[in-house]
């Protein structure tokens, strides 16, 4: 079964496609359930991505799209960014009584922009910015406001656009203590496949901290496509599925309100 649990609508700055559009995208893919994960960041200055969120905007985006494909799996979730900097909202935008399923991201540098907007020159400096960011997604990963990590090695995706070609070791101790925070909660990390765009063929987190991430203990799952338009629906799914089966992963983890449920990973 085609899952998809990682995906923006117009609702997002940085997407353009509507939810109604991205459902039935989704639908005529093959994709049997989709989660719609639309940003919200809480990162209080500097944050050129900052934006705001709405429930009910959301609601009403779901109940359009919904409408739109009848009897479709359509699921509603979250991206919630640098939640670890304001608590307080945290908790409240997670009190909203539908919310399907929660991305754990940090997008930004501490206190700073996006690592979209970094500017990447040695192996060496990109070496100290993976170390901060660590230590920002170990303050999530023991945080009580998400299910899975997104994109574990996020900044990885900027630092090789500007061709520094670093990566993240699955021994790193921050890595090792992220995984255990996840695992001891019962939570997860997701597999997302964003790497394919423009011809690329990786996950992110890649395919060796997934695979330390399952001999760690990690069962919890998901996969998704971050689309930010129709025609990255389905991108990069079925080879990821493969590359899971390959590491040696059985499951996937899809989320109804917040519940975990194992599924067989058969595309
Ligand atoms: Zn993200
Ligand atoms: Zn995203």
């Amino acid at each position: 079964m085609l899952v998809n649990f990682h995906c923006h609508s117009t609702l997002s700055s940085d997407a353009s496609s509507t939810m109604p559009e991205m459902a039935r995208a989704a639908r005529d893919a093959g994709i049997e359930v989709l989660c719609m994960t639309d940003h919200c960041d809480l990162l209080p200055y500097d944050g050129r991505k900052f934006e705001r969120f709405s429930w009910e905007k959301s609601e009403a985006a779901y109940a359009e799209a919904c409408a739109a494909v009848p009897g479709y799996d359509l699921r509603l979730g979250i991206e919630l960014g640098s939640s670890f900097y304001d608590p307080a909202k945290a908790e409240k935008i997670l009190s909203h009584q539908h919310v399907d399923f929660v991305i754990g991201s940090a997008h930004n540098f501490p206190g700073g922009p996006d690592y979209y907007y970094g500017t990447y020159e040695s192996p060496a400096q990109c070496q100290q910015v993976l170390d901060e960011y660590l230590d920002q997604v170990l303050m999530l990963a023991r945080s009580p406001y998400y299910d899975v990590l997104g994109h574990l090695d996020y900044p990885l995706r900027y630092m090789r656009l500007q061709g520094q070609d670093v990566s993240l070791s699955p021994q790193h101790p921050t890595v090792q203590a992220i995984f255990r925070a996840v695992i001891d909660s019962d939570r997860g990390i997701e597999c997302n496949t964003s790497g394919y765009r423009g011809g690329g063929r990786s996950t992110f987190p890649s395919r060796d901290l997934l695979a330390a991430y399952r001999a760690a203990g990690g069962r919890r799952l998901t996969i998704g496509t971050d689309a930010h338009h129709t025609d990255q629906i389905v991108l990069g799914l079925k080879e990821s599925y493969q590359m899971l089966r390959d590491i040696g992963f059985t499951e996937l983890t899809i989320y109804r309100d917040r519940v975990p449920e194992q599924i067989k990973l058969e595309a």
